[in-house]
């Protein structure tokens, strides 16, 4: 080993920016992050080689004084903040004063800046460390900036950078946060020379739908939460419109896009009920809060964020998102919201349109007014009653009324514009489910006596656990009693699943107490449970259901909360409006 030395200027620099500048988008970010903080209104990206070979942004910011030019490349040099007091309040994107130094010893920089007052621009550039003298320039009022040769200085880290393709995807990501966060600004960005996105200044919405694209608008959910002083906004999928990733998670805490392990959980929390768990929803969420809750001087690249109040933010994103999931029901969620967008309304303002009442008939019984027709399969109980009063009272009944079944698995209903079709066993299943759940938080399972009862066998193991049980058992609708050595009798069951396959809901009943005790039947864990007996509980595909059953699965669905996907995430209904129909045979065209 050789002694102790301190190490050169440009070194430090170039260890420094191993932790800013881990490749061109992170290059890009840094550049688009001082625009931003210099109060730009419109920003051109240009790159060469996805960024490897070119960076170049150019903004209308207010400039750099000629005279800090050289401080700009300097290592902790900023025009940001003064004392450590501002740290807790500070409000630009940048702080750090390391960015461009950190660019400046892997690269080479040009900087090109004229502010408001200044007769002309100034040009500077500074190639592994060294800065060459300031000349004049002709420039706009603004800036720009142009990374040349990324790691040039550095080959060892120019190995790690993946082909020009990659590199520009990542670059494109970085613009796409940005302009989520920032409508306010125009952004273009073009790669070789060509023009790839274009997103002229405007608002939140249209933005999000410029980049998502109508197809998530028209399956967005508006959120819209405050706590204390903080504030969620924003728009997540529903259910149905799901990703196999979590790319697709756009979190931005005043304005600064992060990745955070507890705002993650809480989202996952929000969905569990209704998203397969290797599914995940398509979120742009906002949150706002005062500087000072929130320390973002974590990471050098600011991504990640720690929070004085984990608690809060947790809550304030979970409940945030679960009331609004809880609105994917069709009768709050109307079935026309694939218009709402044209007028730049939000999908909370579409659901309070009015729309006429259905009128129709069918085999001359009035379905609007007579729900005691109801049978036997979709019962209608104390439960459904207390759940009427969320009737939207508005549009009674968007899902319409039941024309016939298809196959065996589908219901068709005529809607007041046009068709339905559901899904009878995911939709049965959901509402099972909810009722369900709503019965036990309640204590008030109605029970149904079995004529025959039904019997098993079973281990010894579930034979004891039952018969230790039994009281807990009965507490939750089953009367499940030993009928021989190896043997157990099922002789009640809940009402609402009295249709289902009774021996594998015992079984799944069983299943539950081997597998996790007592315990969790009667705390909030029980909701897996539920779901399987949801799912063995809801009719099965080829039982042929009366015109009545189907109008009474249409109404539950109507009233019930999240009923628009299954327990797994699938949706459970489709609307397919009469002028798709009319398209399809050219009508009126
Ligand atoms: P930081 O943003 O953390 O202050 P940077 O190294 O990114 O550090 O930038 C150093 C300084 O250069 C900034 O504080 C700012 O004053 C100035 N600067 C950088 N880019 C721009 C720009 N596009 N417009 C105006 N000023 C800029
Ligand atoms: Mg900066």
């Amino acid at each position: 080993m050789t002694r102790i030395h301190p190490l050169d200027r440009v070194l430090i620099a170039q260890i420094a920016a191993g932790e800013v500048i881990e490749r061109p988008a992170s290059a890009l970010k840094e550049l688009l992050e001082n625009s931003i903080d210099a109060g730009a209104k419109h920003i051109e990206i240009n790159l060469l080689d996805g960024g490897i070979s070119k960076i170049e942004v150019i903004d209308d910011g207010i400039g750099i004084h000629s005279e800090d030019l050289p401080l700009a490349l300097t290592p902790h040099a900023t025009s940001k903040i003064n004392h450590l007091d501002d740290l807790q309040s500070v409000s630009s994107l940048g702080f750090r004063g390391e960015a461009l130094a950190s660019m400046a010893s892997v690269a080479t920089v040009t900087i090109i800046t004229r502010e408001s007052h200044a007769p002309h621009g100034y040009r500077v550039q500074c190639r592994a460390g060294n800065m060459s003298e300031i000349i004049p320039a002709a420039r706009a009022i603004g800036t720009t900036i142009v990374i040349n040769e990324l790691f040039s200085e550095t080959p060892a880290r120019r190995k790690f950078l993946k082909t020009a393709n990659t590199e520009f995807a990542h670059c494109d990501e970085v613009v796409k946060r940005m302009a989520l966060s920032h409508p306010e600004i125009e952004f273009r960005l073009t790669h070789q020379g060509k023009s790839l996105r274009h997103w002229p200044i405007t608002n939140h919405l249209l933005r999000i739908k410029a980049i998502f694209g109508e197809e998530f608008m028209t399956s967005a959910l508006s959120v819209d939460e405050f706590a204390g002083q903080a504030s969620l906004q924003g728009w997540i999928s529903r259910p149905t419109f799901s990703s196999s990733n979590r790319e697709s998670q756009y979190i931005f805490i005043n304005g600064r896009f992060v990745r955070d392990k507890l705002i993650s959980h809480a989202l996952r929390q929000a969905y569990q009920d209704v998203l397969h768990h290797q599914r995940f929803p398509v979120v742009v969420l906002f949150i706002e809060c005062p500087f000072d809750l929130v320390d973002v001087n974590v990471h050098p690249a600011k991504t990640e964020v720690r929070f004085r109040e984990p608690q809060a933010i947790h809550q304030l994103v979970f409940h945030g998102l679960s009331k609004t999931l809880d609105k994917t029901s069709p009768s709050q969620s109307s079935v026309m919201t694939a218009t709402y967008l044209g007028n730049g309304e939000s999908p909370v303002m579409q659901n309070r349109l009015s729309i006429d009442p259905p009128r129709f008939e069918l085999g001359g019984i009035d379905y609007v007014t007579d729900r005691s027709l109801a049978p036997s399969m979709f019962e209608s109980n104390v439960l459904s009653q207390q759940l009427d009063q969320v009737i939207n009272p508005v549009q009674p009944f968007p899902l319409g009324f039941a024309i016939a079944q298809l196959h065996g698995i589908y219901v068709l209903s005529q809607s007041e514009n046009g068709l339905i079709v559901v899904d009878m066993h995911a939709a049965h299943e959901r509402i099972l489910y909810e009722k369900l759940k709503l019965a036990l938080k309640n204590q008030v399972i109605q029970k149904q006596q079995l004529l025959i009862p039904v019997t098993f066998r079973v281990d010894p193991v579930a034979l004891n656990l039952v018969q230790e049980n039994q009281s807990l058992l009965n507490q939750v609708g089953f009367d499940l009693t030993v009928a021989g050595p190896d043997v157990l009798a099922l002789r009640s069951i809940p009402v609402l699943l009295a249709k289902g396959d009774l021996e594998q809901i015992a079984r799944d009943l069983i299943n539950e107490l081997t597998q996790y005790g007592s315990a969790r039947l009667l705390d909030e864990k029980h909701n897996e449970l539920l779901s399987t007996f949801a799912c063995h509980g809801a009719v099965r595909a080829n039982r042929q259901l009366t015109i009545t059953e189907m109008n009474a699965l249409l109404r539950d669905m109507e009233h019930i909360d999240r009923t628009d996907q299954c327990n797994h995430g699938r949706p459970t209904w489709r609307h397919i409006t009469l002028s798709e129909i009319d398209q399809w045979f050219l009508r009126g065209q």
